[in-house]
């Protein structure tokens, strides 16, 4: 099957255009290296009389008080709610080398098991990059040996071109369970907004959610809004019997109930990993009505 029509934007010079445009915007200020631990919506609004506003606590104690927050965090802050309705799987890549022009440029998407996907990318003036990517699996549940040899040997068969693999990596992707993006207002907030969820599509969604996000905030009508709103599952007690579903599968897969390996996921050391239960989580987030 062909999709006609498709796009592709790199993401980094994509963020860089985004920055360079907000530098030039009143009050822009950018923090990095600065750990939010906690956002808390305060005050009453209802029938339109009344005000709420949010304040954005910092690991280091700062506060920052906002009229709306956006959590852009990969993973929302809070413990419960739309945390749970999310599946997490690693995938893993390669980048390998092809003569320049020996590959078309197009996105090659499989329908086979385990999921791969190809895409073209540049390298020198002789290669260019074949990025073979897949053989993804639910987050600890699974063997993560052989997963690039795998992609490797597949890339081979199908590309005899494939030259030297200069890359190998892996990451994480975040599925909502209904497969569809949470993007809005968080549920139990009405000034705080998420976007999370972009399973393999989050940077053609992050593009989306800066459209979603600034018209719910300035109150202009959009028609997607409601599809991609995170209070689409309609609050904690109908969500709850899969809730509970995907925290019982989490826990037994990695063997522990409340257990907790470390306090803090600033205490893991570069190459290492811990399981951080909620039991003792350092975050913190107001979710009301
Ligand atoms: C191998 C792979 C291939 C992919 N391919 C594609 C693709 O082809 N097309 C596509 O559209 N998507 C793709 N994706 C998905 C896409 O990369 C993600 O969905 C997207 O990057 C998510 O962007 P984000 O800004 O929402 O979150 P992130 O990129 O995770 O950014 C979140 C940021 O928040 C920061 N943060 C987290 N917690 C805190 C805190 N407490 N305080 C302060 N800051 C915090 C993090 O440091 C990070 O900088 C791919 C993903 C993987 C892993």
């Amino acid at each position: 099957m062909v999709t006609e029509n498709q796009a592709t934007f790199h993401p980094t010079e994509y963020l860089a255009g985004v920055l360079r445009w907000l530098r030039k915007q009143p009050n822009f200020q950018c923090y990095t290296h600065t750990r939010v631990v906690g956002i808390h919506e305060k005050g009453v609004e209802l029938l339109g009389m009344g005000h709420k506003s949010v304040t954005v606590h910092t690991e280091a104690g700062h506060m920052i008080q906002a009229e709306h927050v956006v959590e852009a965090t990969g993973i929302p802050l809070q413990r419960l709610s739309v945390v749970a309705e999310l599946g997490y799987y690693r995938t893993y890549c390669i980048a390998v080398r092809v003569p320049k022009g020996s590959v078309e440029d197009c996105l090659l998407c499989g329908t086979g098991k385990p999921y791969k996907y190809v895409s073209l990318s540049a390298c020198d003036a002789q290669d260019d990059y074949l990025v073979v990517g897949g053989c993804g699996h639910p987050v600890g549940q699974a063997d993560t040996a052989g997963r690039f040899e795998v992609l490797e040997q597949w890339a081979r068969e199908r590309f005899p071109q494939a030259g030297k693999t200069d890359y190998r990596w892996s990451g994480q992707l975040v599925e909502p369970t209904d497969g569809l993006e949470f993007i809005g207002k968080n549920q139990g907030n009405n000034k705080v907004y998420i976007v999370t969820g972009g399973s393999g599509n989050g940077l053609t969604h992050g593009v989306l959610a800066g459209r979603l996000i600034a018209d719910e905030i300035e109150g202009k009508p959009n028609e997607w809004a409601a599809l991609y709103s995170p209070k689409r599952l309609g609050g904690m007690i109908r969500a709850l019997p899969s809730i509970v579903k995907h925290d019982v599968q989490l826990n037994l897969a990695y063997e522990r109930f409340l257990g907790t390996d470390i306090a803090n996921s600033a205490d893991l050391k570069p190459g290492t990993g811990g399981i951080l239960n909620a039991v003792g989580h350092p975050f913190s987030i107001d979710v009301q009505g």
